[in-house]
């Protein structure tokens, strides 16, 4: 007799539960939506209908490699950031939460209405170029970064989001892209993991999510330095700058920041009460 979605999720919960994946319960809620092609929500209007033939054996490989630590996100193939959905696969670092008030400090920034050019720097899923260029219509945007990979999923995203025609991207180092003179706002969430710790984040990060997309350097600094510097040199007068940091990295770039010349320092928190975002201003006279 073929099992119940209900039955199938309570199994699926204990095979996660035995895996020591915490909230086990929910993210088999989740991988058993997914499959299903619905909100978890609606699985409870579903609970008592049998799963279709062959459901359980679809859903068996997802547990296993969740099992082993690979991230959910990977897993669903999306995810949530600022209201809308973005592809996550293994090509880029997944959209946190942690980082929407970095584009909400970005917003503050940018007066509605007005035509504007913005960056993103080491744009990855181009979860923060997406979110700007979706919630400020009037702008254009530029996705830069070294891994062609991420590149793709960047592209993929805001044409799944609808903004492609206002979207470039440059496959490249930042200290390659010509741009920079041009924008109005660069906006980046670089790598800022010091190297010694990646191997202390848990599993699902450390194992599975790119190096590139976070590892800092020996003191978690270099991407800031090369951006503040670079920035300070290039950019236009009055543009603005809005970092992501670590949330103990908030004395040591407002340091950088400060003595390459930048101007009008604000700092956020994000939901968890950690510092989390920067932004500066090149001085207008
Ligand atoms: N916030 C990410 C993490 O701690 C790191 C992101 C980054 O290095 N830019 O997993």
């Amino acid at each position: 007799m073929s099992r119940t979605f209900g039955e199938i999720v309570c199994w699926a919960q204990r095979r996660l539960g035995g895996a020591g994946i915490e909230g086990a319960r929910q993210e088999a809620r989740w991988l058993v939506a997914g499959l299903m092609d619905i909100e978890p929500g609606e699985l409870i209007t579903r609970d008592r209908d049998p799963a279709p033939a062959g459901f359980a054996a679809k859903l068996d490989p997802l547990l296993r490699r969740r099992a082993v630590g690979e991230p959910l996100a990977y897993l669903t193939g999306n995810t949530e950031f600022y209201g809308r959905i973005f592809k996550t696969d293994a090509r880029a670092l997944i959209p946190r939460d942690d980082s929407e008030c970095v584009v909400e400090l970005a917003f503050e920034l940018m007066p509605a209405g007005e035509t504007l050019g913005v960056a993103d720097l080491g744009t990855g899923s181009g979860c923060l170029l997406v979110s700007l260029l979706t919630g400020h219509p009037w702008t254009r945007g530029t996705g830069v970064d070294l891994s062609a990979e991420a590149l793709s999923l960047a592209r993929e995203n805001a044409a799944l989001n609808s903004v492609e025609a206002k979207a470039d991207f440059f496959a490249g180092s930042w200290a390659d892209w010509t741009g920079w003179g041009e924008v109005d706002l660069i906006i980046s969430n670089p790598p800022y993991i010091a190297s010694d710790i990646i191997e202390t984040l848990d599993r699902d990060v450390r194992d599975y999510e790119p190096r590139l997309a976070l590892d800092g350097g020996p003191d978690g600094l270099d991407a800031y330095r090369e951006i503040i510097v670079l920035g300070a040199e290039k950019m236009k007068p009055g543009a603005w700058l809005v970092l992501e940091i670590g949330y103990d990295q908030k004395a040591a770039v407002t340091a950088l920041l400060e003595a390459a010349g930048w101007t009008g320092i604000l700092h956020r928190r994000d939901l968890g009460g950690n510092d989390r975002a920067v932004a500066a201003q090149r001085p207008v006279g």
